[in-house]
């Protein structure tokens, strides 16, 4: 496999700041001296904490670091303003933060955000919202889930039945896309008690796909799915369960 960082890590991510953490604090670091820049600032990159999309990047000087750990909001300092801001202090899109991560060479910092509304300033959600010949990004800059999502809420729309079989199973109707969910779930049952693990993957493709066709049948976004799991995050599955 490789490797992204110097460190050895295969983990993208850097590592978390906990001071618990034990392995972090094996490596004789037990809370975080920045390496900010000879302006006093480093780079924060923000990252939707539930699709993980990357959705802006902007400075802090030691003050909005302080200040986004502390209050929970994201702080940056503006180099063309040199001052010190909230995101969302005029927009009202506030970005929550859920975790700070810091980079191998501690001078970048990576928030885990949950955004209260677009992050870029012209409204998009990410200011990653198009490619380098200016095209609109769409659901490039997500996961594979959301390309396949985009991908199959466009044919619900633009496509023929008989060149789309996603346009085929929406023709069907939601009662029909069940049955095929049904379907699919039970082929996967089937591998997973008996079949290769390669079958198990194919399968478990299959029933995604599916799921999500279904999903987008009923207007129910992959993103709304992901926010219910992100919220039973810290529930134990036992009083989950108690509670539906
Ligand atoms: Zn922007």
């Amino acid at each position: 496999m490789k490797v992204a960082c110097a460190t050895g890590h295969r983990d993208l991510r850097a590592r978390p700041m906990a001071a618990d953490d034990e392995s972090w604090e094996a490596r004789g670091v037990s809370d975080v001296a920045y390496a900010f820049d000879e302006k006093g600032l480093l780079p924060a990159v923000l990252q939707d904490r539930v699709s993980g999309r990357v959705l802006m990047v902007a400075w802090m000087n030691a003050e909005a670091v302080r200040l986004t750990r502390e209050t929970g909001e994201a702080h940056f300092f503006s180099r063309t303003r040199q001052a010190l801001w909230r995101k969302g202090e005029t927009s009202g899109h506030s970005m929550r933060v859920r975790e700070v991560l810091v980079d191998c060479d501690l001078d970048t910092i990576l928030v885990l955000v949950d955004p209260a509304g677009p992050a870029c300033h012209t409204g998009a959600r990410s200011c990653f919202f198009r490619d380098e010949d200016g095209e609109p990004a769409g659901a490039r800059g997500g996961t594979e889930v959301e390309r396949l999502e985009e991908t199959i809420l466009e044919r619900q729309v633009n496509a023929t039945p008989e060149l789309s079989y996603t346009k085929m199973l929406f023709d069907g109707g939601p009662a029909r896309i069940g049955m095929k969910v049904r379907e699919e779930a039970g082929e996967l049952a089937t591998a997973i008690t008996s079949e290769t693990k390669e079958r198990v993957v194919r399968e478990a493709a299959d029933v995604t796909y599916h799921l999500l066709v279904a999903l987008a049948s009923r207007g129910v976004s992959w993103r709304e799915v992901l926010e219910e799991l992100a919220r039973r995050a810290g529930v134990s599955g036992i009083e989950e369960k108690a509670r539906r």
